[in-house]
């Protein structure tokens, strides 16, 4: 930790400004030259090889973009912090914030206005907004069709979106500990979605909200493959009785369940390639990434990359699946990543080894 025990937030405030700034000029600058280079009146073999040499210096400073604005934005909570301090708030949610900050950085967006700058909308607001624009109209066909029946309850009193006597999926606001790092978790084990009660702009709620109904549509309709994203797991819980000791494991067939973990996150990233793409619907804020997702049927390496890489999604799947095996009693490393000459999702397992206790035992799962 610093030191630092004051902070002149209005100077800072300053910073973060033109940080944001720098960071929107660079993007508007970089999709210009991108729109000029597609139109280019030139056709030929060096063509091609000037765009793709510039494509790729593009992506390159888009990624620092990313990061500046980052930088930005986690200024910009820092400062949000000390208001908060100095208003004599507790710091029980400024350890929360660190908390999700760090582990999951897109969402940090969401504490751009954490002090109710925007007044805080709720979910029947978002459902009425839907119902009278023409994406939102698009959405509710969608869930007619999945026969899905989105319900608010609020004092008492219920509010529906979706097919009249489509399956219920519950929505509720939820303390940020319950859901740490996100900022809306759709659970298709229990039929709800759960929104992140710390969401209070807006866009963001519509955003969040619409990303994952789309999931809950994806699942309902089958349009992501649940077989193939639990297939892994089914897997390990077989394993786990014969994990017993050391030469144990050296047997079991990490390569085998590699693969699965392989096929079983590129499912997730498709799933949420068609939520990202369908939460941008309704957020008109700039998103870096933003107009390389869409809904059509094939998914590209830079719809996967962006996901992985730039959302984050990448280190969150790391740290759940190393979740998954300290259930099991393991201790693993795994590595989640986008491999550029496969063309695929890879997934690293090694330096797994039993968990062991204080007292001597071993950890029996
Ligand atoms: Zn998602």
């Amino acid at each position: 930790m610093s030191h630092i025990i004051h902070m002149d937030t209005e100077v800072v405030s300053n910073l973060a400004n033109s940080i944001k700034k720098s960071s929107n000029y660079i993007e508007e600058n970089t999709n210009s030259l991108a729109g000029i280079l597609k139109s280019m009146p030139w056709e030929g073999g060096s063509r091609e090889e000037l765009v793709s040499q510039t494509g790729a210096v593009l992506n390159k400073i888009t990624e620092l973009k990313l990061e500046l604005s980052n930088l930005g934005l986690q200024l910009e909570s820092e400062i949000n912090q000390w208001i908060e301090v100095d208003k004599g708030s507790n710091l029980k949610i400024i350890s929360e914030n660190n908390v999700i900050s760090s582990s999951f950085s897109s969402f940090i967006t969401s504490f751009l206005y954490p002090f109710g700058i925007f007044f805080k909308k709720d979910v029947d607001g978002v459902f009425e907004f839907f119902l009278d624009d023409q994406r939102g109209k698009e959405l509710l066909d969608d869930c007619k069709a999945a026969n899905i029946r989105f319900e608010y309850d609020k004092d008492g009193e219920k509010y529906y979106f979706g097919a009249e006597n489509g399956e219920i999926i519950q929505i509720t606001w939820v303390d940020p500990s319950t859901i740490p790092g996100a900022k809306g978790v759709y659970s298709p084990n229990k039929s709800s979605i759960l929104l992140n009660n710390e969401l209070s702009n807006n866009y963001d709620i519509r955003e969040t909200l619409a990303h994952e109904m789309q999931h809950a549509i994806d699942y309902e309709t089958k349009r992501v493959d649940t077989e193939i994203i639990e297939k892994p797991y089914q897997t390990f819980d077989k394993l786990s009785p014969a994990i017993k000791s050391e030469k144990e494991i050296d047997e079991i067939n990490w390569n085998g369940l590699e693969k699965e973990f392989e096929a079983s996150i590129s499912e997730r990233v498709h799933s949420e390639i068609l939520a990202h793409s369908r939460g941008y619907d309704f957020n008109p804020e700039l998103q870096t990434g933003e107009s390389i997702f869409n809904m059509d049927n094939t998914y590209t390496s830079s719809e996967y990359k962006v996901i992985l890489n730039q959302r984050g999604y990448a280190s969150f799947y790391e740290k759940q699946l190393e979740e998954t095996f300290k259930d099991q009693g393991l201790d693993a490393a795994i590595n989640v990543y986008w491999d550029n000459s496969s063309n695929s999702v890879r997934v690293n397992i090694s330096d797994v080894n039993k968990i062991e206790l204080i007292n001597g035992g071993f950890f029996d799962a």
